[in-house]
């Protein structure tokens, strides 16, 4: 008898996955250091791809960090009640409106989930934080993206005209990654002049150790509407690898909404207790913030030197044209041994994170070199 071996014809299944996501490229970090090694055969680098603080963290942070990990059997405090009460205290916010995520990105990840059903409008300004996009099209809102000027300012009265059709979630990011850039109160007041109260203002604040010109809260509170300012420990606090966010809310309404719909345990034990060494620790930081402004200006006259076009950065970064393009300058300063992040923005635009001095004073060195045509 003839037994035929007949394979069952598998059909490829249907993706379970929902086609939104088949929209979205994932987040491209900074080189690693591990694949900066791979690729050079070198084991020191300056790593200025990410906005770390390579200053460091607080040195308060490694006791405190060695004390909250001698008891790794039990779940963190859902609440973080204690880094809320400082966070609180110092800023003069009602501690149920501070809410703290395991980095702003994840609080981003929240409110936008909260906030946006299919089909409603988000408003920001590209070139801009990619997690604004990413998070937007999982939710399947409707993008309005009004781009930036040849210098990067905001386009404020196109964004006025935009703000004023009532997006559900309108994004300001201030200053501006990757291009560090700021707005300035007026442009803040004179969009949420025109800003129905229905909308939800989120401002990416990332930045704000390094530039603290305005009360954002008091113009945010001024305009009357729901809000959140979203600030991070991965920056100027230095502990990135730690990844605590938080964000003040407009009400404590809000927080429990996001309260919902979070992971319950979502930011550790460690973290918790490293983020609140410090926020204790602000000598540390308005140490680390002057270091980093200071740096920032020797690098920016360097550019200016060699007539280099960059941004008026706020942030531990600047931002510049490479003309030789933005892939083949960071490789000339990766053989060096300087990690930096190219963009896709037009023109052929590099992000470069402020090192220690000695980071900064290879990289002044190199940029004749990496920067030629
Ligand atoms: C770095 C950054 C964040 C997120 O940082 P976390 O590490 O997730 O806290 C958010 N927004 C902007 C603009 C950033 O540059």
């Amino acid at each position: 008898m003839l037994v035929l071996d007949r394979k069952p014809v598998i059909q490829a299944p249907a993706s379970p996955v929902r086609p939104a996501l088949d929209g979205i490229q994932a987040y491209k970090s900074g080189m690693t250091l591990a694949e900066a090694g791979r690729r050079t055969g070198r084991s020191q680098f300056s790593k200025l791809a990410s906005n770390e603080n390579l200053l460091g963290a607080s040195p308060k942070v490694a006791a405190a960090v060695a004390a909250a990990i001698a008891e790794p059997e039990l779940y963190p405090d859902p609440y973080c009640e204690t880094l809320r009460a400082a966070i609180g205290g110092r800023l003069g916010v009602d501690p149920a409106r501070v809410v703290v995520s395991p980095g702003s990105e994840a609080l981003i990840d929240y409110l936008f989930r909260a906030v946006l059903h299919p089909g409603d409008a988000i408003l920001f300004s590209s070139p801009t934080f990619p997690a604004y996009d990413i998070f937007a099209r999982c939710a399947e809102a409707r993008i309005v993206d009004v781009p930036r000027l040849a210098n990067f300012d905001l386009d404020v009265p196109a964004f006025k005209a935009a703000a004023a059709q009532g997006p559900k979630l309108l994004v300001l990011c201030t200053p501006n990654n990757p291009t560090g850039n700021a707005l300035t109160a007026s442009d803040i007041e004179e969009i949420l002049s025109v800003t129905p109260r229905s909308t939800l203002v989120f401002v990416d604040e990332a930045y704000r150790e390094y530039h603290e010109a305005f009360d954002t809260f008091a113009l945010l509170d001024a305009w009357g509407g729901p809000w959140v300012s979203a600030r991070t420990f991965s920056k100027a606090y230095g502990l990135a690898g730690m990844r605590v966010g938080y964000g003040i809310a407009s009400s404590a309404e809000l927080v429990g909404y996001l309260d919902r719909l979070r992971p319950a345990f979502n930011v550790t034990a460690v973290s918790q207790a490293a983020a609140l060494a410090a926020w204790d620790d602000q000598a540390h930081l308005a140490r680390t913030v002057a270091l980093t402004i200071a740096e920032r200006g020797r690098i920016e006259a360097a550019l200016d030197d060699l007539g280099v076009e960059h941004t008026r950065s706020e942030a531990n970064f600047v931002f510049l044209r490479a003309p030789a393009g933005p892939d083949a300058t960071a490789a000339r300063l990766l053989q060096e041994g300087l990690i930096i992040r190219p963009t896709p923005v037009a023109g052929g635009w590099v992000r470069i994170t402020i090192g220690r001095p000695a980071d900064n004073d290879a990289l002044i060195a190199a940029l004749p070199a990496a920067l030629a045509r």
